[in-house]
């Protein structure tokens, strides 16, 4: 590893991610053993298979649900994220304004702020204890290009029912000091989760009103009524995929959702001094206004956990196993770190861990099932499914018991998408837009404006 990261002695590459380590990496339990008929059958236990799961074992205790899992519930994103359960949208809103109108939009706005409490609530009534603390988020711009995109973002968040209660620039000096900070802003709409609390817990809970997860069960295949495993086949009216950042593997599906990889790192845990030199009193998540963006959380244990963009994509939309995470990364996120906390240099990175998220061809995510053949799924989430799993999760608990409600007039069910490009033009253009928005950002230190080459990144992905 090179020599500018400072590495803890105990140091730990991938092994799924650092909020497994106090616990440990679940043991999978008891895979299928045999063909089974169930009313539903859901393939994936992270956020997405356990909210549905949980909605649809709440509105009639008597249906017969199953969750297939191929590792153990949480092995994926759900058990990997920043733990930002975020009130903002997996997809902008013009694009969901474009088939139902400003105010479908500002509806859809409306049910991400609501599903925070609702997460939270279930979090409390089922004895979920995942470290959730609603401390609101600071983004924050350190050029002054960034700073004009803040500006321009939160003015433009009012057009869709975002008021200055919700979002509103602050100064960058007030609380969470950012090295070079030259502007900020300022929500109450997320929440700090630790993220594998959250889906373990789920899965308890889940359990508990007596759905069966089944683990160490990949589903090779999914058709009207069938979802076959190597271990049996179930047979149920509903199959719904949960599957996100995974979704390519299925057959058919390898250019549905691109799966992007996210990475983190996260330090030694930090003292009180440090946190009052940077005014991280609360646990507000911390972002900004990059192109190539960063996330971070102060966790529970005082640590900070950082992410962004690793390796973005892998030729043939390939995904990681268990999270390893490539040195270059690892060092870029290190040196990135203590560029924002130059206090922070004499911690040490204790852990650094990657995952797959779902990324759709015009980044805005979708929930769906199809009355006639019983199939549904939902994802796409763009790195912004740990809120909008739940929805998802309400959603499809509606569109299964055949219940039209104000969940499935949103304008992101049923959602159709074209599918990404073939290889190579897919890896091409992914990397070609992480490369321009890398230029961009290093140009940007001395502009007022976006560069025109993050623009044409965004044009070239359709973000
Ligand atoms: C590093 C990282 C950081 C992120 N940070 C944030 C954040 O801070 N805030 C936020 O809102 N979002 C964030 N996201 C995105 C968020 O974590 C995901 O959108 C969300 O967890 C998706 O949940 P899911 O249940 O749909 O998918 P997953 O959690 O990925 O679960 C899918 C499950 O399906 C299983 N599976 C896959 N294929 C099969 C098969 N064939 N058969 C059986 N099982 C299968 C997998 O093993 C996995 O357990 C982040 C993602 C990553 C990777």
């Amino acid at each position: 590893m090179n020599a500018h990261v400072s590495l803890s002695s105990g140091f730990v590459n991938g092994d799924v991610s650092f909020w497994y380590r106090s616990s440990g990496v679940p043991s999978p339990g008891p895979r299928l053993d045999g063909d089974l008929q169930a009313d539903v059958a859901i393939v994936g236990a992270g956020y997405t298979g356990l909210w549905t799961a949980y909605y649809l074992k709440q509105a009639q205790p008597s249906l017969n649900v199953v969750v297939l899992e191929k590792d153990f519930a949480g092995f994926g994103a759900s058990g990997r994220n920043g733990g930002w359960l975020t009130g903002d949208l997996a997809g902008s809103h013009q694009r969901y304004a474009r088939t139902h109108g400003v105010e479908g939009a500002r509806r859809l706005q409306r049910e991400m702020y609501a599903s925070i409490d609702e997460v939270i609530q279930v979090c409390e009534k089922e004895g979920i204890d995942a470290d959730v603390v609603k401390g609101g988020v600071v983004n924050v711009a350190r050029t002054p290009s960034q700073a004009a995109r803040l500006r321009a973002s939160v003015s433009a968040a009012r057009a869709w029912g975002i008021e200055e209660a919700d979002l509103r620039l602050v100064d960058p000096a007030e609380r969470l000091r950012v090295a070079g900070a030259v502007a900020a802003s300022w929500s109450p709409h997320c929440a700090r989760v630790q993220p594998a609390k959250l889906v373990r817990g789920l899965a308890r809970a889940v359990r508990e009103l007596g759905v069966t997860v089944y683990e160490r069960t990949p589903v090779t295949e999914i058709a009207p009524g069938l979802a076959v495993t190597p271990f049996g086949t179930v047979r149920a009216r509903h199959v719904l995929r949960a599957t996100e950042g995974f979704t390519s593997r299925l057959k058919g599906l390898r250019r549905q959702w691109l799966p992007m990889n996210s990475s983190l790192i996260v330090t030694e845990p930090l003292p009180a001094s440090f946190w009052e030199t940077v005014g991280w009193a609360g646990s507000e998540l911390l972002g900004d206004m990059a192109h190539y963006y960063m996330y971070a959380q102060r966790t529970a244990d005082d640590r900070i956990a950082f992410g962004g963009r690793g390796r973005p994509y892998l030729y043939g939309s390939r995904v990681d196993a268990r999270g390893h995470t490539h040195e270059q990364t690892v060092e870029a996120l290190w040196r990135l770190l203590i560029d924002f906390f130059p206090a922070a240099a004499s911690s040490s990175v204790a852990h650094a861990w990657s995952g797959v998220l779902g990324v759709p061809r015009d980044w805005c995510s979708t929930v769906h099932v199809d009355p006639a053949t019983g199939l549904g799924w939902a994802g796409g989430y763009t790195g912004h499914g740990v809120t909008t799993a739940n929805l998802a999760g309400r959603t499809m608990r509606d569109l299964v018991l055949g219940e039209r409600t104000a969940l499935t007039e949103l304008p992101w069910v049923g959602r159709r998408v074209r599918a990404w490009e073939p290889e190579p033009l897919r890896w091409l253009g992914v990397h070609a837009m992480y490369r321009l928005y890398r230029v961009a950002d290093h140009r940007e230190r001395s502009m007022a404006d976006t560069s025109v080459l993050a623009r044409m990144a965004d044009l070239i992905t359709g973000h």
